[in-house]
């Protein structure tokens, strides 16, 4: 930690002060401001001057590695440059939280996050929602060591891609912390692991953030890799293991189709896909079943019926689920030549390939007409 009480109760901030000689500060006594414990001033060696718990503390701020506190330290130096108010460690009591490096630019607030073990992806989601409760935007940031890339593709575990979509960013991103930030931008869906990204990275100057936050608004679609998990879904690549895709498997034997002969017009990326471990063919699927089968005309009645369904079987919170319903529907609009944000449905016809290289050809004329950029306003 770089905050500590001292012996008046004042916060000090390591971070702040260049020149207190490291004698009078071990001399001093400190306390944490979370449990209040009485915690150690530590300098010398490779590591920056900070304070740390004793070792059988049980305390929320006692675990820190030298890493997170490397990172804490590099934005809050980048955050100064250009913030209007920022705080190392802020400490929230209304949600019972301290934020990494809270700030306010341009009227709004902000936390980065540096996340750099692996957490729980409820986790994540929880100190999203509790951030937003107090109407702070939360930016997640893992370092540098755990990206895990190659030129065009990203691999991520579930508690990243929760990370990349909180961050609310969109499309949906994921930073890591180097040198510099940098940023993959989700384009395809490969795998529950593996996404097709697109790489750009920002300098940590002044005008670095407003390029974050201003400049990222539309992806890039990849349709090319789309057709690439179509041609694999089509030859038996995508197994069906969990409940839910044994769920939709049962739907779809009504009409007699096997899931390999999904509709052509299932399985293809859409940004808000990131928020969901199920491949977009099994629960694209389900959602052009529903529609089928549905006696509403109007997104809004559709979505009235099928919100719980959706929220139960994807794991997913009400504005998530809303968001990614409509982010597939006006998919679906576009492909029927509605302009998308029409309040209707799209007519669906009920058919479905018979045999994977029919399916493949009508792959092949869906990916013609997909579009080629998703807005943010979605
Ligand atoms: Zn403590």
């Amino acid at each position: 930690m770089f905050t500590a009480y001292d012996e008046k109760r004042q916060l000090f901030c390591l971070l702040d002060q260049s020149e207190v000689p490291n004698d009078q500060m071990k001399q001093l006594v400190w306390h944490c401001p979370i449990c209040e414990e009485a915690v150690l001033y530590r300098a010398g060696g490779k590591n920056r001057p900070h304070f740390s718990h004793y070792s059988n503390s049980s305390c929320a701020g006692s675990a820190e590695t030298k890493e997170h506190r490397e990172g804490k330290e590099r934005l809050y130096a980048w955050v100064k440059t250009f913030a209007e108010e920022v705080e190392v460690e802020k400490w929230l009591p209304m949600i019972d939280r301290r934020a990494d490096v809270w700030f306010r630019y341009r009227g709004v607030h902000y936390v980065f996050e540096m996340q750099c073990s692996p957490v729980d992806r409820m986790a994540i989601r929880e100190r999203t929602l509790a951030y937003e409760s107090q109407s702070i935007q939360v930016l997640w940031v893992l370092p540098a060591e755990l990206m895990k890339r190659t030129a065009t593709a990203i691999y991520i575990q579930e508690w990243q891609q929760e990370a990349c979509f909180q961050t609310g960013s969109f499309p949906p991103q994921l930073m890591y912390l180097g040198q510099q930030l940098s940023i993959a931008t989700l384009s395809a869906y490969m795998s529950p692991r593996k996404f097709i990204a697109s790489w750009s990275s920002l300098p940590l100057t002044p005008s670095g953030f407003s390029l974050l936050i201003h400049d990222h608004l539309s992806v890039k679609n990849e349709p090319k890799a789309q057709l690439f998990y179509k041609q694999q879904s089509r030859y038996g690549k995508v197994k069906l293991q969990t409940a839910f895709s044994q769920h939709v498997q049962e739907r779809l034997y009504r009409y007699k189709s096997p899931l390999y002969l999904h509709p052509a017009e299932c399985g293809w990326f859409v940004p808000g896909q990131v928020w969901v471990s199920e491949p977009p063919v099994v629960w694209q699927t389900y959602v052009w079943l529903s529609l089928i089968e549905s006696e509403q005309h109007e997104f809004h009645e559709w979505i009235n019926d099928e919100l719980a369904e959706v929220m139960k079987w994807l794991g997913m919170s009400e504005r998530q689920a809303i968001r990614l319903m409509s982010q597939y529907v006006q998919l679906l609009q576009r492909l029927h030549g509605q302009k998308p944000n029409d309040t209707l449905l799209p007519t669906l016809e009920l058919s479905f390939p018979k045999s994977a290289d029919e399916a493949h050809r009508q792959d092949r004329q869906i990916y013609a007409r997909l579009p080629v950029t998703f807005k943010k306003t979605l």
